[in-house]
Formats: C-alpha cells, sequence, structure tokens
C-alpha cells in the first residue's frame, strides 16, 4: 500500500468516527478506539491475554455479586468468593448460566440494579436452538464486539474503505430513523446487501451480476447461502466472479461446502463462530488451523460434565462475556460443541484457539445409547446416496425417535433397499432401539433464521 493510500484511510477512519452518532445509534465512537487496541493486543503472548482475562473476570465478579440478585444467590449457594480467581480451574467453582435460566428469569433477575433500560439494546436470539430470548446489551458492550468485528474483517485481507457486500436477511424491526443511519453506515463502509429470503432461481443472477460489477474485496454471509451461489456459478458455467475473501458464518462449513465456494468464487474463505449474545466469539486468521477467540471480550471454555476437557477433545462452549455489565454472563451454555486446541497458531497471534465447531448442539443427535452424532457425521454418510437423495434433514423428535425427511432425487423415491441400509447403519450408530421413520417430501423448510439445517434435534440436550 502506497503512502497516499494509507493517508486516505487513516481520514476516512477519523471521518467515520468522527460522524458516528449519524450512523449508529446504541453505539459510540470508542468503538474505534477499541478496535486500534484489540489491534495490538492480538500480539501480544497467550499467558499476558489470559492474566488480563482473568483481571477482567474479577472485576466482573465483584460487580455481579453486588448488582446482580441472580449472581448474589448462586455465588452465596457454591460458596464462590469473588475477588479470588487465580486461574483458569478456579472458573469450574462458578455456576453454570442455562438458557432456561435467563428466559424463566423474573424482571430484574438478572440484570444490573445499575442498568439503564433507555439505553441498552435489547438482543433477541435467534432461536435456532429452539428456545428464542432476548438479552440486553449496553453500550460499552457494544463497542467491544463492533471492535472485534473490524480487527477479524482485517484477518481476511480487508481494509478499511475496501468494497463489501453482506448476505444476510433483511433488517426488520428498524424504525425510520435506524434505517436512514443504516443506510449512511453502509455507504460510509462501502458495504452492499443481498437478502438471503429471496434467493431464488430468478433473483440469482441478478445477484451474481452484482457482484461481478461492484467487485467487492469481502463477502461475509451463511455458509449455505454462498453454497447456493457457488451451485449456481457452477451450473451456468460462469467464470467472471471474483471474490478475494468470503466469511462464512451461522451454519457448519463442511470441507467440500468450503472448496466449492473457493473454487466458484475463487475466494478464499474464512470461517466464523459467532452468535447474537455475543457477535464474534472465533474466527480463523489466514493459517485456517482453527478459530482463534475474542479474548479480550470473552472467555470461551469447553466442558464436558462442568470440567474442562482435554486437548484434542470435544465438549460443549460455555462464555464469559467480560464487558456486559448490563446483564452479566457469566459461564454461559450457549449450545454448540467444540475441540479443544492448547496449540500456539503459527501466525504469531497469542489468542487462543479453539478447534473445529463439530456441531452446533440443535444439530447433535442423541442416541439411546449414549451416542453423540454430529451433523457433520450426517453429511458425511449420506453423501453417499447422492443418486438417490436431494436434500435431507434429520429430525429428533424424542431420545428413542428420529424422523428422515428426503426429498428424492427421482420422482419414484428412494427404494426400500436405501432405506434398510440407511436405518442399519443409523441403530448401529444410535443403539437398536432407536425408531426411524422416513418422510418423502417434496420442500424441507429453513428454520426462522433463514438457516437450513441438515440435522435438527427437539430434545434437552444432555452432554
Ligand atoms: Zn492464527
Amino acid at each position: 500500500m502506497t503512502e497516499t493510500e494509507k493517508e486516505y484511510r487513516k481520514y476516512l477512519i477519523e471521518f467515520y468516527k468522527d460522524t458516528f452518532h449519524l450512523h449508529h445509534w446504541t453505539m459510540s465512537p470508542d468503538c474505534i478506539n477499541y478496535w486500534e487496541l484489540l489491534e495490538n493486543t492480538q500480539w501480544e503472548s497467550m499467558e499476558q491475554i489470559k492474566q488480563k482475562q482473568l483481571e477482567k473476570l474479577n472485576q466482573l465478579l465483584k460487580y455481579s455479586y453486588k448488582h446482580v440478585p441472580y449472581y448474589k444467590e448462586k455465588f452465596d449457594e457454591h460458596g464462590v468468593v469473588v475477588n479470588n480467581i487465580a486461574s483458569f480451574k478456579d472458573l469450574e467453582s462458578l455456576p453454570v448460566l442455562g438458557k432456561e435460566t435467563i428466559k424463566n428469569s423474573g424482571n430484574g433477575y438478572m440484570l444490573s440494579d445499575k442498568i439503564n433500560l433507555e439505553k441498552v439494546l435489547k438482543i433477541r436470539t435467534s432461536g435456532s436452538t429452539g428456545m428464542p430470548l432476548h438479552i440486553y446489551a449496553d453500550a460499552d458492550q457494544l463497542d467491544w464486539r463492533y471492535a472485534a468485528v473490524l480487527r477479524y474483517w482485517g484477518w481476511t485481507g480487508w481494509e478499511f474503505g475496501d468494497k463489501s457486500i453482506r448476505l444476510w436477511h433483511q433488517k426488520i424491526g428498524m424504525n425510520e430513523l435506524e434505517i436512514k443511519k443504516e443506510w449512511i453506515d453502509s455507504y460510509l463502509l462501502g458495504r452492499r446487501y443481498i437478502p438471503v429470503f429471496e434467493m431464488n432461481d430468478k433473483n440469482l443472477m441478478k445477484y451474481i451480476l452484482d457482484i461481478i460489477e461492484y467487485k467487492p474485496k469481502m463477502m461475509d454471509g451463511y455458509a449455505e447461502a454462498f453454497e447456493i451461489i457457488a451451485d449456481y456459478i457452477k451450473h451456468n458455467n460462469l467464470q467472471d466472479v471474483f471474490v478475494p475473501s468470503i466469511i462464512s458464518s451461522a451454519q457448519m462449513l463442511s470441507d467440500k461446502m468450503r472448496a466449492k465456494i473457493e473454487q466458484s468464487l475463487h475466494s478464499e474463505v474464512f470461517d466464523r463462530y459467532g452468535c447474537r449474545e455475543f457477535s464474534t466469539v472465533a474466527h480463523e486468521c489466514p493459517v485456517h488451523k482453527g478459530y482463534h477467540i475474542t479474548a479480550e471480550n470473552l472467555i470461551v471454555e469447553i466442558l464436558k460434565d462442568g470440567k474442562s476437557v482435554k486437548e484434542g477433545e470435544m465438549g460443549e462452549i460455555v462464555i464469559t462475556d467480560l464487558n456486559n455489565y448490563s446483564q452479566p454472563m457469566i459461564r454461559y451454555r450457549i449450545g454448540d460443541l467444540a475441540i479443544k486446541i492448547n496449540e500456539k497458531c503459527s501466525c504469531g497471534r497469542g489468542l487462543p484457539l479453539i478447534g473445529k465447531i463439530t456441531g452446533r448442539t440443535k444439530g447433535v443427535i442423541q442416541g439411546t445409547n449414549g451416542m453423540f452424532l454430529t451433523t457433520a457425521y450426517f453429511l458425511h454418510y449420506l453423501k453417499d446416496f447422492e443418486e438417490e437423495i436431494r436434500q435431507f434433514q434429520v429430525v429428533q423428535e424424542s431420545l428413542d425417535k428420529i424422523k428422515v425427511f428426503i426429498i428424492p432425487e427421482r420422482k419414484t423415491g428412494i427404494t426400500t433397499k436405501t432405506k434398510e441400509t440407511i436405518a442399519i447403519n443409523f441403530k448401529e450408530k444410535l443403539g437398536q432401539d432407536m425408531n426411524i421413520d422416513f418422510c418423502i417430501t417434496e420442500t424441507i423448510e429453513m428454520v426462522k433464521t433463514g438457516k437450513h439445517q441438515a440435522v435438527i434435534s427437539n430434545i434437552p440436550f444432555n452432554l
């Protein structure tokens, strides 16, 4: 980058910061300062980062004990002495927070007695876990999370001022002023939106032509939406779609999907793990050997039976938000699974890693024999029936009953032999007393957020 270009980008960022109130409503220009901080702290050693996490945690615990009825009660019950957490092992003395607790809690029970409800954002979670709920976040938490977003965009090669396109569901529930502010924000960021709910054959060509014409440096959106675009490009033999970086999120990204997207759009795909409650949780760097945790903002634990798993093992993701003082979220069970990694990344960043997020909890099927099968298993196993199955969805109705919805490739449906083969395999894995129903269908519904989940569990998860 030339000096002039550097100057220009610096000026753009300053302008964005100075006009911040014109394009945002809950957040503050502090997020740009935080972004600058995060750009530096990512290169600190893992030990330094962990030490800072513990300091921030102790501060949060002290505050929560004093100002949040739920934590006062729980810490007393568990004999937790606040300001006394000296290591990550000590974290295990703190209670884990389930979604049910938040959902069932009465007014104020989970909130700080200092909360100003006029100045917080009510965040509704997508409900893809089957349990829609909301939490509150204040400006400071939102500033830190936006700072983390700007940092990870940078990991893909994007720089402030570069054009980008977001493949997402359209904003709903915004008022007129917010819509205008959002428009200004998009303009300043060089950001366009493609509405993901409207992806049909008719619109896809238009979207792809838009991408070709706009030449974004980076695109982000649902993994499956990118897959649809990649398929469309391939089937129509379009050669001119070049998007240097793609950030895929919200869904499992299989190796096959990644390869397909990279090939069709001439891209490098960066997978991201995030959620509505905390925004970006962990993100791939150019090394692609795992996901760097946003450790300045969050503590991420991987647990099984309440204890941290060993390296290489899979466990449940439990998250502590170090910046939310309006509704402290301490050891929150998000409902997803990941593999623990202790290694340092060769990119040089000290931010700890987590391994492949092997299944979202809702995408994990439980056997009567105690076995858990993740989405990846079903994707892998059923791919061999490609000639007969166009699309499938495995839904667990109860501990001993799963339904396999199938859109068949042929009008005649699928053969009895195939059904038998699949049933034998599933019973072998999940227990002989598992009931397996096949339902031949014409459409498979997306869940509310527009996610097309291959595997859905409707029963509580017990790891
Ligand atoms: Zn790295």
